[in-house]
């Protein structure tokens, strides 16, 4: 084979497609029962914030994954790897070879309650998606979604959305145009989503009465009103007291959410990353700077939200 006869299947090959994905918060998360599969009944308010990881996906003869940033030379690129999953998936759904170089830029930090991997797969299906092409449509790819993690649906969606079953099924909250300001604080190191699910189980089981998450409503007026202060009353997590119990050392930080002024404090998800309400993009510097003098976390980033989920850039 010539030269220009090893290049020609080259140039019928796709342009490289880039992927921005964010990082989510609940800002309200209700854990309910643990259901007959295994995962527990939840209601949730998803708020997509602008912390991206980033995926390039490029034309290839096998299917591989490099990576740079958070947790690279730690973080496994096999079979095990939530990007490599969505992608090996959108292909058996859509009848063509899992062909392709993926390389992830991870500013997300693992485990950290921000749903970075899921992150990473909803990224990885929207690039192989553009990449080959497929023509699925959105409620498709969202199916595929959910089938990788519960919270891979709300992050191609993007936005602010109500998160029911076990998180799949999401809808779009109509709140009006208007960002909030955020101030992430992240920890050392990460805690395992499964254990804090089943430090919630055992407290349960042994009687231990943390106050339990109501209905969405409140926070969903909230977000109407569009006020910090209004907003700052009706954070809620169910999982907050079982991360607290799992790494007691976090209450400093939350606790810290006085001392640096924020408007609220809670934690992300199953945590350990806690989340400062500010009032806006100052107040949110200043609680940051805070925050960082006061040792209390590893690091901080100020984020804005609503932001979308996965797209092309
Ligand atoms: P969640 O809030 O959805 O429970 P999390 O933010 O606490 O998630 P992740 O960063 O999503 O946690 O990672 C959870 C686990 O998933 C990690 O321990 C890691 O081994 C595995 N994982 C697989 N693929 C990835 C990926 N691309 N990025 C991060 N973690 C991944």
């Amino acid at each position: 084979m010539d030269e220009a006869e090893r290049e020609r299947p080259r140039l019928g090959r796709a342009a490289p497609v880039r992927v921005r994905v964010p990082a989510k918060i609940n800002l309200h998360l209700r854990v309910g029962d643990l259901r007959p599969d295994g995962f527990h009944e939840l209601s949730t308010v998803y708020h997509a914030v602008s912390l991206y990881d980033e995926i390039t996906a490029r034309s290839g003869d096998t299917l591989t994954l490099t990576m740079e940033g958070e947790g690279a030379g730690h973080l496994p690129l096999d079979e095990s790897n939530l990007a490599i999953r969505a992608a090996r998936l959108l292909a058996e759904h859509t009848g063509r070879p899992p062909y392709a170089r993926l390389h992830l830029r991870k500013n997300i930090p693992i485990a950290g309650g921000l749903a970075g991997g899921s992150a990473d797969a909803a990224a990885a299906l929207v690039a192989c998606d553009a990449l080959w092409n497929t023509g699925l449509t959105r409620d498709h790819l969202a199916d595929i979604a959910a089938e990788i993690g519960s919270d891979v649906p709300f992050l191609v969606l993007g936005g602010t959305a109500l998160g029911t079953g076990r998180g799949e099924r999401v809808s779009p909250v109509l709140a009006p145009g208007h960002t909030w300001h955020w101030v992430l604080a992240f920890a050392d190191d990460g805690l395992s989503t499964p254990e804090v699910y089943a430090e919630i189980d055992r407290r349960r089981a042994n009687g231990i009465a943390d106050a339990v998450a109501g209905e969405a409503d409140m926070l969903l007026a909230a977000l109407r009103q569009r006020d910090p202060e209004i907003l700052a009353a009706t954070l809620v997590n169910d999982l907050q007291a079982p991360a607290l119990a799992l790494r007691p050392e976090l209450m400093r930080t939350l606790m810290a959410a006085d001392d640096v002024d924020a408007l609220a404090g809670v934690i992300s998800g199953s945590g350990p990353t806690c989340v400062f309400l500010a009032a806006d993009s100052r107040h949110a510097a200043a609680i940051a700077a805070s925050l960082e003098r006061s040792g209390v976390c590893r690091s901080t980033a100020t984020v804005t939200g609503p932001v979308a989920g996965a797209r092309v850039v």
